[in-house]
């Protein structure tokens, strides 16, 4: 099969279901937890379906994967079929258990994305909503280490309760040896983040601060991957090589089929359905590239944070 014609990578994230064993306050899936998940036949037929689409990296993401009765015989298939990388994110508890870290290693995953909310248990435990997870997580991190593992990244969603926390976030990162990390601008277009907008949505002239200031100390580290998600530019001049947006759409084709829909171009619909530019982006000279802010997030907040960049490319 060839590449699409960009040559980008195509990757295929499945959504496994909704169902977690944390309950993150500012989850975009709060409201789906009832939704039943793909069937096991389901999953398998979308993963071997991917070599005919040319697909190179499969993601499995839920709700939490990890706790599907499946999981080592997905991971297998995909492993069979010849998927280059397989991928999951995961707030890694089940990954506390060095037997079950080894399993998931033996079956094929390719690398892993921890979710990690808070620098210490008070604050990552009360945003997921689980006393303990916090201890869990990092024990899973710690597995991956003894087993030799090295693809081992993180994500933090970034809300109003662990902001100023990032900074003590991206020290836990370092000390993990963690190269690839994304501080991801939560999405207030859905579940947890949008009902309860005021008490979890910062403001972004806020959260740009500390972002920015997290991924200087993983450049201090020596780690030039670590990116923010779902920003608009103006806030992040002089990081526009640490956005993810613009690094995926330069390498990647994606595609997500959940239990309740499918999206054959994730990176074109977000830019369009998710995301928003107003009459103040005008004139800017990052237009092009700039997917805006999220639409809900103007709505409540309104776009004079916004301010045009008159110069740079
Ligand atoms: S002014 Fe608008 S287009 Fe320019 S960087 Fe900010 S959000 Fe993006």
């Amino acid at each position: 099969m060839k590449k699409n014609k960009q040559e980008k990578r195509r990757k295929l994230v499945i959504f496994t279901g909704y169902a977690c064993n944390n309950n993150c306050v500012f989850c975009i899936n709060a409201d789906k937890r009832k939704i039943r998940p793909k069937t096991t036949q389901e999953i398998l037929r979308e993963i071997y379906a991917c070599s005919k689409k040319g697909v190179e990296i499969l993601e499995l993401i839920g709700g939490e994967t990890t706790i599907r009765d499946d999981f080592f015989s997905l991971l297998a298939a995909a492993k069979k079929i010849g998927i280059k990388e397989t991928i999951i994110a995961t707030n890694g508890r089940m990954f506390s258990d060095l037997s079950f870290t080894k399993k998931a290693l033996e079956s094929g995953l390719g690398a892993v994305i921890f979710s990690v909310h808070g620098s210490d248990k008070k604050i990552h435990d009360m945003l997921t909503c689980v006393p303990g997870s916090f201890f869990q997580l990092k024990k899973g991190i710690e597995n991956f280490k003894k087993l030799g593992f090295s693809k081992v990244n993180g994500n933090t969603t970034v809300v109003k309760q662990n902001m100023r926390d990032l900074p003590k976030i991206a020290d836990f990162y370092v000390s993990k040896g963690i190269r690839n990390v994304e501080y991801i601008f939560v999405d207030p277009n859905y579940g947890g983040a949008k009902n309860n907008f005021d008490k979890y949505v910062p403001k972004i002239s806020a959260a740009s601060v500390f972002m920015k200031k997290a991924i200087d100390i993983g450049l201090k580290a020596g780690y030039d991957q670590w990116k923010a998600r779902y920003v608009p530019l103006c806030h992040f001049r002089g990081y526009f090589d640490h956005i993810s947006e613009i690094n995926e759409r330069k390498l990647f084709f994606v595609e997500h089929s959940a239990p309740d829909f499918v999206n054959k171009d994730v990176l074109t619909s977000r830019r369009k359905a998710g995301r928003k530019k107003t009459r103040r982006c005008f004139g800017c000279s990052v237009y092009a590239i700039c997917e805006g802010l999220w639409k809900e997030y103007l709505a409540v907040y309104g776009d004079a944070e916004l301010k045009p960049i008159k110069n740079e490319k």
